[in-house]
């Protein structure tokens, strides 16, 4: 007997299972659309030059590293709200949005949700029906109920509106739901700005609490439009949270960069939540990391390397649809007869290909193609090189 004998062997992590068996696969034309992550045309995860200028210029004058305050850095904060809300919107010039820096989008979402248990313990979680697969352990070891909300529709290949609707309108007051602001993961749709007015209606008729997953801001259509949506959660005059991830945008997975922003009713309410999302960083992890976050704030702050972010960030989007155009065309060349171009609709980095379990492990097996069993593929993992191979072997399985 030891203390660890009843300790059960927890499920495996199934993206990184799936790396696990891509990186054993033999196969020398293999292809791993598993991942989450953006890969330039090369097939290379991408060191943005604005990172590396801010760096040089870090390392130029190089820092004693003492702790950071508990929200991390006041100008990282900064320049968050600006980038989530507008640096001269009103919620920002009032003060009445609490920004934290946060270890990566994961952590914002955590910090949040353990802000809202104390708050709201009684409350439920809806996260859409399928969702990013961590949101539901999160919020269900934050010490939630976690259910979900209708949002794809499989026959349709798109949004299940009413359904999405229909659940929300059916939500008990004080629900909190956990909403993709844009390039929802895992299956590349979005609702329609008209359709974001009719969720916020109802969120705002039945009282739910909105907690925005933000972690693909500018891979969709633009900062400003994917950022689009907060700006009418705020003319609605709700309270709601958002959670920020520069994994993607700033190509900076490994440093862990994201924040949480709460939008409050007055600046004495903003500093009363930020007074508690500090306990709850300080008794998860203390304060956040430097490094990240500093390179970050140095690239949003500084305008030339803003101008030069934004250059970046939308040759990845543009690359990301050009690539969505040539699956729909090298699909059709293969010899695939259905209609494909729902996947030119999808937004992000991700495709829910419509593809069976069993046609997703054929194309694994067969051709060295890994897909999630799902059938989520990654349309940034795709390139000039890889993808007539990929659409030959889609055509094969379909
Ligand atoms: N939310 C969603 C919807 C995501 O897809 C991801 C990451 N893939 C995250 C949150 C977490 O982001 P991070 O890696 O910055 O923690």
């Amino acid at each position: 007997m030891s203390l660890f004998t009843a300790v059960e062997m927890a499920p495996r992590d199934p993206i990184l299972g799936l790396n696990e068996q891509f990186n054993a696969d033999t196969n020398p034309a293999k292809v791993n659309l598993g991942v989450g992550v953006y890969f330039d045309d090369n097939g290379k995860l991408p060191l943005l030059a604005c990172v590396q200028a801010a760096e040089k210029a870090m390392m130029d004058k190089p820092a004693a590293r003492g702790y950071l305050p508990i929200d991390g850095i006041a100008a990282y904060d900064a320049a968050v709200k600006g980038l989530v809300f507008g640096a001269d919107s009103e919620p920002v010039k009032t003060g009445r949005v609490a920004t934290v820096q946060a270890i990566g989008g994961t952590g914002g979402l955590k910090i949040g949700a353990d802000f809202l248990k104390k708050i709201s313990p009684a409350a439920k979680v809806l996260i859409s029906d399928p969702s990013w697969e961590n949101h539901r352990a999160l919020f269900t070891n934050a010490g939630f109920t976690v259910e979900s909300y209708a949002y794809y529709d499989a026959a349709k290949r798109g949004v299940n509106f009413d359904g999405m609707l229909a659940s929300l309108n059916a939500a008990e007051s004080g629900t909190i739901v956990v909403l993709h602001a844009c390039c929802h993961n895992p299956t590349g749709y979005d609702i329609t700005p008209a359709q974001w007015d009719q969720v916020i209606a109802v969120v705002k008729a039945r009282g739910l609490t909105p907690f925005l997953d933000m972690a693909y801001q500018g891979f969709g259509n633009g900062i400003a439009e994917d950022g689009a949506v907060i700006q009418k959660f705020v003319a609605a005059g709700l309270a709601f949270f958002v959670s920020t991830s520069f994994s993607k945008s700033f190509s900076l997975y490994g440093e862990r960069v994201g924040a949480l922003s709460v939008l409050c009713q007055s600046k004495e309410e903003a500093d009363r939540v930020l007074s508690q999302l500090k306990i709850a960083i300080r008794t998860n992890y203390s304060n956040p990391p430097i490094h990240g976050g500093a390179v970050v704030a140095a690239v949003l702050n500084t305008p030339e390397l803003r101008a030069l972010w934004e250059k970046e960030l939308g040759e990845m989007r543009v690359r990301i649809k050009a690539m969505r155009s040539k699956l729909v065309d090298g699909l059709k060349a293969a010899g695939v007869k259905q209609d494909m171009s729902f996947m030119t609709e999808q937004i992000g980095m991700f495709s829910y290909s419509g593809l069976s379990k069993e046609q997703m492990l054929r194309l694994r097996s067969e051709f060295g193609v890994y897909g999630t069993d799902t059938g989520r593929i990654c349309v940034a993992a795709l390139n000039s090189k890889n993808i007539d191979y990929v659409c030959q072997a889609i055509a094969k399985v379909i």
